[in-house]
């Protein structure tokens, strides 16, 4: 059965990074058809103007040009026709994220949202999608990785697939290539691993891990799971980090030495671990934002900005639980995971921003504050998605001691009232809930924790459990936090208030406030060059700050642009913004058992 919208993508010149794209309505509306691009995409709360890139848009109907007007940025006006009406047109691919579209002779990756214009009007109406290869032999072993239903098209094939409706389809992003796949089932669920990119993993090790963690939110929110089918989206890369959340998969761009080597030793590296934690909190968001959603996000008009205060819940609430589930499933020790609760807090206590901005007015303003963040957001804002994941921390932790319940049973509530429905969460959804099961005035708890800018009382909490939460100066500019410090240094450490950028030289990226850089004067983008008379750079940095004592002046010559200046710097000691949680070991019977029933792992399995 054919449907009513039939769209069709080619890379059809790859090596100009373009896509021709086709969008046949069977039906246009009698008063001239509209057809819009989204602005933004889904899970990622950014205007990004996708129409940017289209090119030589046109259409016809019954082999007869029909006329075509730019309304807006995003929206274009085809003169009325009887149907059916083709509009046909070229996208310019080249953003390489997990957001956009990308295309060249290697691979082919693209969103529906920067590719498939939207009929207006029938934004429900059923679409089938031709997937077809880019022109050439050298093209041949290319194959296809989606969650697309197919509609015809061999599996892992081009051809044709089918979608419910415009949301489906811009929801199932699809790589095209030579791609290297890997399946296995979860609680009855067939997945698939799909990597794009060079890469030489432990394919089997990686399937064996995920499984554990797919089952272990599976079974959180209670089976069956809510999709027929999922897919893990990877590119492999050099360098470059990122997820993004769809209802039956997730594309995650992941530096290639994070996944698993054949002859790796059975320890979990760190970058092995933060690939898992990055997989695991994609997965999360299949139950946490792509089905239980904010009421703002129910009928979202992709056009312009969807706001809402609860992005802590959506992103918070899935950051503690994806590490969380790699403890439960038995793949990361206790330890292992306090070190990843320490390391999140530590990236909330260096930024002074969380003084000044709520979580919940972070959650609001993400489109302009979190997405666009400059030289000052350490200073301005906070991220609702470290200190998000704290605040779900201190809500499940303050819940377990006051009450019978927990925020595991806050959330599977939240999937049997408003994702199993459809039905959106309002704004204070989570709050009413919590205290309906809990029985708890969590007034002003929710009051502190969304609307006011103090640091939470996390470390009497984690006293309730048995762990110890300590702050200690960072030892190093790189030092992450979450691990005890490796020396007792004689003297303190020395800093300059700044954060220096990638580069050779020896240039401030961050300044930050009251620190001592901002104080004499110093500013972001400022090169230092000398220190005390001596060439400065990234390798001796150290060394010059470590023969300082606190408060002794430093002779410090930079350039703002070209212009050389000289400042007066009076260093400080290193703050103590570096968070470590430590277990207890001296625990009575009853802070023992209900640390156990927080950290104790749900599978036994080896
Ligand atoms: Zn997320």
């Amino acid at each position: 059965m054919s449907s009513p919208i039939a769209y069709a993508i080619r890379p059809s010149r790859p090596e100009a990074h373009v896509y021709a794209v086709s969008c046949t309505v069977q039906v246009p509306d009698a008063g001239g058809q509209r057809l819009f691009l989204p602005n933004w995409i889904p899970g990622s709360y950014l205007i990004r103007d996708f129409a940017k890139h289209v090119l030589r848009l046109e259409a016809e109907c019954g082999g007869q040009p029909v006329a075509v007007s730019k309304l807006s940025k995003e929206t274009w006006a085809c003169a009325p026709c009887q149907g059916p009406l083709t509009v046909s047109y070229e996208v310019y691919a080249w953003d390489f994220s997990v957001r956009g579209a990308h295309v060249d002779a290697t691979h082919g990756y693209f969103n529906g949202t920067s590719v498939f214009l939207c009929v207006e009007g029938q934004e429900a109406a059923s679409c089938t999608l031709n997937i077809r290869p880019p022109p050439g032999e050298c093209y041949r072993h290319w194959q296809v990785a989606t969650a697309m239903a197919r509609d015809g098209a061999p599996r892992r094939g081009f051809g044709r697939y089918w979608a419910e409706d415009y949301a489906e389809l811009v929801d199932h992003p699809v790589e095209l290539g030579e791609i290297r796949f890997a399946g296995f089932t979860a609680c009855g669920v067939p997945h698939e691993v799909a990597i794009s990119g060079r890469q030489r993993s432990d394919m089997e090790r990686l399937c064996t891990d995920l499984r554990r963690v797919c089952e272990q939110h599976i079974r959180f929110f209670g089976e069956p799971a809510p999709m027929e089918r999922y897919l893990f989206l990877v590119m492999a890369v050099g360098e470059g980090y990122g997820g993004l959340e769809h209802r039956a998969s997730c594309s995650l761009m992941c530096n290639r030495w994070d996944l698993p080597g054949p002859g790796d030793e059975p320890t979990m590296s760190e970058g092995y671990r933060r690939l898992l934690g990055l997989c695991s909190h994609e997965y999360f968001h299949t139950w946490n934002v792509k089905r239980i959603r904010p009421a703002a996000f129910v009928h979202w008009d992709l056009r312009r900005e969807s706001y809402t205060r609860m992005l802590w819940a959506f992103e918070g609430i899935t950051s503690y639980y994806d590490d969380l589930a790699l403890r439960r499933s038995g793949l990361i020790d206790e330890a292992g995971y306090l070190e990843l609760i320490g390391q999140t807090a530590t990236r909330v206590w260096r930024s002074s921003g969380r003084h000044k901005q709520s979580l919940a007015e972070s959650s609001f303003d993400a489109w302009t504050r979190f997405y666009q963040q400059d030289e000052n957001a350490p200073n301005a804002i906070v991220s609702y998605y470290t200190k998000g994941a704290l605040a779900a921390l201190i809500l499940d932790l303050t819940l377990r001691v006051r009450s019978t319940c927990t925020l595991d049973q806050v959330m599977r509530e939240l999937w049997e009232r408003y994702g199993k429905t459809g039905v959106g969460v309002p704004e204070d959804g989570v709050q009413r809930l919590a205290e309906s099961l809990s029985g708890l005035d969590l007034g002003s708890l929710f009051q502190q924790l969304l609307h006011e800018t103090e640091d939470p009382p996390l470390a009497e909490l984690l006293a309730a459990f048995g762990v110890r939460f300590e702050l200690r100066p960072a030892e190093s500019a790189d030092d992450a936090g979450g691990k005890p410090a490796r020396s007792d240094p004689r003297r303190p450490r020395c800093v300059l208030g700044a954060r220096l950028g990638n580069g050779p030289e020896v240039q401030l990226a961050q300044v930050y406030d009251g620190g001592p850089a901002q104080q004499a004067g110093l500013a972001p983008g400022d090169v230092v060059v000398a220190i005390d008379g001596i060439r400065a750079n990234v390798q001796n940095l150290d060394k010059l700050l470590a023969r300082s004592a606190p408060g002794e002046r430093l002779e410090v010559h930079a350039f703002r642009r070209d212009e050389l200046l000289h400042f007066e710097v009076l260093p400080q000691a290193a703050p103590a913004d570096t968070c470590v949680l430590t277990l207890v070991s001296d625990v009575s019977p009853e802070v023992a058992a209900r640390r156990q029933a927080w950290l104790g792992a749900t599978e036994s399995r080896p």
